[in-house]
């Protein structure tokens, strides 16, 4: 969406979100500081902490809010907005009078929306702490509940499919090679974990790939993440799964088969490679 040529009149803010925080906490102080910006429209980008605490924190300030943003352009008075609806079948453009109006972005188009309004994003201020009847005793050792493979605002997809679970060239498999593999790649790059449809419906990889779950299956009848950068390994680059790829604009894959799916230009590069020498050869580059 083109930003207009006249000039805008409104006051415009941005707020980064980072960091952890609880709805308790959060909502108080984010309402506060969405008074205080005094601002028609709020830019913010939807981390998982704002998306949680945001729509409250909104409604106590008496602003209009919508998530999920693509585009934003200001013509004088006016402020459309464009988001996706139906799964990402219908892009729909719309505007809003009330004011102000906080207008939650993906992630990943958030820079790029402040640098074309011409606005400087500050951390939001934290404000003073809120009353809460909780009353913290201790912090049990975080992992206890197994990590979640699913980052959503990671850079980096890492897609794992059901080749890290076939026979390979000396005729036998490697689960828990390729299970090691895999979660040292995720440690060390904090990548998040997406999946083939193949992969999360074997039951021998439920087994040896705790990590994992339906969950993190991409594709027509999973997921559509949204991050910058994709890395394929083990996964045939078929329709039905990389449409669930379509937000992920730098594309590899790596895949012994040199006429897979990816290689049908759903890649920008593909390593015809074997993924279990590759990735254990990444893994030491980034110890
Ligand atoms: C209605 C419908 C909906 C669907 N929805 C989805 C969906 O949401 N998501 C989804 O993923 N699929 C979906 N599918 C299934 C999809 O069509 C494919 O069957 C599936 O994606 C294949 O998974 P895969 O590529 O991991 O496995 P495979 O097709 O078995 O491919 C394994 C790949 O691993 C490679 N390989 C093996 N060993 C190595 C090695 N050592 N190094 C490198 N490469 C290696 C092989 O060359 C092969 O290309 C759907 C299908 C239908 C009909």
């Amino acid at each position: 969406m083109d930003q207009g040529l006249r000039k805008h009149d409104m006051k415009i803010a941005a707020f980064t979100i980072d960091g952890n925080g609880t709805f308790a906490q959060d909502v108080p102080a984010f309402a506060a500081a969405l008074a205080a910006a005094e601002a028609d429209i709020i830019l913010v980008p939807g981390t998982s902490r704002a998306r949680r605490s945001l729509p409250a924190a909104a409604l106590r300030a008496g602003a209009a809010i919508d998530t999920n943003v693509v585009a934003v352009a200001i013509d004088g008075e006016k402020a459309t907005v464009q988001r996706w609806a139906y799964r990402q079948r219908i892009l729909t453009t719309f505007s809003r009078a009330a004011r102000p109006w906080v207008i939650v972005t993906d992630p990943a188009l958030f820079p790029e929306i402040c640098a074309k309004l011409g606005v400087a994003p500050a951390p939001i201020p934290p404000g003073p702490s809120a009353e809460t009847r909780t009353t913290v005793n201790g912090v049990v050792a975080a992992g206890t509940g197994g990590e979640s493979t699913i980052k959503p605002d990671s850079p980096l997809l890492f897609v794992a499919g059901a080749g890290w679970t076939k026979k390979q060239a000396d005729g036998a498999t490697h689960l828990d090679e390729a299970a090691a593999t895999i979660t040292g790649f995720l440690a060390k790059s904090g990548a998040s974990l997406g999946s083939s449809k193949s992969l999360v419906d074997m039951p021998e990889a439920a087994k040896a790939f705790s990590f994992m779950s339906h969950m993190n299956q991409v594709g027509q009848t999973g997921a559509t993440p949204r991050h910058a950068k994709g890395l394929s390994t083990c996964c045939h680059g078929e329709e039905p799964h990389v449409v669930g790829w379509r937000f992920v604009n730098d594309r590899r894959a790596v895949n012994l088969d040199a006429n897979c799916g990816w290689a049908q230009g759903k890649a920008d590069v593909l390593y015809v490679a074997d993924a279990f020498a590759v990735m254990k050869k990444v893994n030491e580059l980034l110890a």
